[in-house]
């Protein structure tokens, strides 16, 4: 890894008087401060020249040192030396070049791009190149970003279009569906459900209500309560912060619903768009626009993250450990655009998702009690052709732990269902109906959660109601005389529908 970087700084006055003064200094810090055995560790000023108040510099260093730490650290060594001598400051730094250059694991199949600067890649090799830099640019790390960006996309690159990484776990045998009908159509039909309002979006009517509030009822009776779930409440209103943490802002961007608060309450400020909505009896949109703030909120997109960040900084008792809570009252919201399918993939979703703080001990031990309740609810009450698969691949897993075996207890499990109207059971895709994840310290790190004396890892659950609603329809059919006794004891009949004429 090699940084070469060429800039100034900017002094209070004419420094050229002081060249032997500044001479000596370099000759000082280059073989007092910069100068290491290790050439990966040292930097060096290869060139320097004083023109008036300007000293330019140029600095070469290895993967340690960084020549931009050592600008900065160089700085403060000159504001020193000229101000208690020569009564001259040390205004500013600018860099005019740098150029980073540094080995890829694997060499990059495409150009890439990253904001902020030029990048070259041959074979194994990478050149950042980077003009006019700040030193607040250099004082905020972007820089140490911009490499690890750099070493993201290549990676990708190797990832993209080889599909997902999926590991089969478990299968449960093969079950006879009772129809191979999509139950969506089925229910529109009837009227148990009408699609809309806006896209993605559905309304649902009695029948299919009473279905989910079983299903809600199953997860919580048969699965959370037996284990010492607890619920909690949170908002479904999710501040740009916190998912800046948990990385879903960098993650999913393109997938949220974006909450925008008003500008301002004043109904004066409203006066004119209240005025135009009643004279035209249209959204006057271009007015809407100026009584917004920009978002800085979306909608839940998974209810971990807030629960995360009411944990934010707390030191847990080890009498409360391990921390087990859910929350069924957040609606999901995700644009699924072109993906959009039946009650199956909606942009809004109903989902209970437990999750859970301990050690790493207490969660491996959740893990397997949890998959036992699971497996107990798709096995004896919901009688499904299910199974589950490990996806999360091992570059994912803790990304930049290198103890192995710790890093295999983190990822995710998909639980996946036979969707009998897409087709064969062999070839037709299954449809995933809900998660389970062990992030490890991922989100404890994020949020500094503590605990007094543990190490704390953490994880969720994703239940999809819609998911767990649609897989059993499409399995056992809509009629509740074919239901399994498991869970019509739960639902054994259905509430009458809204008759229509
Ligand atoms: P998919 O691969 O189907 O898009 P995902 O990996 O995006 O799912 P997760 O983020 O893991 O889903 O969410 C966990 C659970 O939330 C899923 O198992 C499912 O039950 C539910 N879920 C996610 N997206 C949707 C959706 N668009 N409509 C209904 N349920 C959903
Ligand atoms: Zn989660
Ligand atoms: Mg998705």
């Amino acid at each position: 890894m090699r940084f070469d970087l060429k800039g100034y700084f900017s002094l209070s006055d004419d420094a050229s008087k002081f060249k032997d003064d500044i001479k000596e200094f370099v000759t000082n810090i280059n073989e007092k401060v910069l100068k290491k055995d290790d050439a990966e560790k040292s930097a060096c000023i290869d060139d320097f020249r004083v023109e008036k108040n300007k000293f330019y510099i140029h600095i070469t260093s290895g993967r340690y040192y960084r020549a931009h730490n050592a600008l900065l650290q160089i700085k403060n060594m000159l504001s020193k030396k000229l101000g208690k001598k020569h009564h001259v400051g040390v205004r500013d730094i600018k860099i005019e070049d740098y150029k980073i250059e540094f080995e890829l694991e694997k060499k990059a199949l495409d150009p890439i791009s990253i904001p902020f600067a030029k990048v070259e890649t041959k074979a194994k090799q990478a050149v950042i190149i980077l003009q006019d830099v700040s030193e607040e640019f250099l004082r905020k790390n972007y820089i140490d970003r911009m490499i690890t960006l750099v070493q993201e996309k290549v990676q990708n690159q190797y990832y993209e279009g080889k599909g997902e990484f999926w590991k089969l776990i478990w299968e449960s045998k093969e079950k006879k569906p009772v129809w191979s009908k999509d139950p969506t159509e089925e229910m529109n039909k009837l009227e148990w459900l009408k699609q809309g309002p806006t896209k993605g979006k559905w309304f649902y009517r009695p029948q299919i209500t009473a279905i989910f509030r079983a299903m809600e009822e199953i997860a919580i009776n048969e699965v959370l309560k037996p284990l010492g779930f607890k619920e909690i409440i949170e908002s479904h209103m999710v501040p740009f912060d916190i998912w800046l943490k948990t990385g879903h802002m960098e993650g999913m961007p393109g997938e949220f619903y974006y909450i925008a608060e008003p500008a301002s309450r004043d109904v004066e400020k409203w006066q004119k768009f209240i005025d135009l909505t009643k004279i035209t009896k249209e959204i006057p949109l271009d007015e809407l626009m100026k009584n917004l703030s920009i978002p800085s909120a979306g909608i839940c997109y998974a209810q971990c993250p807030v629960i995360y960040w009411s944990f934010k900084g707390k030191t847990i008792s080890e009498k409360s450990l391990p921390v087990l809570i859910y929350d069924k009252t957040a609606n999901s919201a995700r644009y699924e655009s072109g993906g959009r399918h039946g009650i199956e993939r909606v942009d809004e979703f109903h989902r209970i998702e437990p999750i859970y703080i301990g050690t790493r001990e207490q969660l491996l031990d959740l893990r397997e009690k949890l998959l036992e309740r699971y497996k107990h609810v798709f096995n004896n009450l919901l009688d499904l052709d299910w199974r589950m698969a490990w996806v999360t691949p091992w570059y994912m897993q803790q990304a930049g732990k290198t103890d192995e075996k710790e890093s295999k207890d983190c990822g995710t499990i998909d639980f996946e269902a036979y969707m009998p109207y897409r087709g064969s059971r062999k070839k037709s895709e299954w449809l995933e109906f809900q998660n389970l994840s062990i992030l490890g310290d991922k989100y404890i790190k994020a949020f500094n959660i503590k605990a007094q004396k543990s190490n704390l890892w953490s994880g969720c659950s994703g239940i999809g109601l819609e998911r767990w609603t649609i897989v059993f329809l499409a399995q056992k059919g809509i009629d509740p005389k074919n239901w399994p006794k498991g869970f019509r004891k739960y639902l054994n009949e259905l509430p009458d529908g809204i008759e229509f004429m």
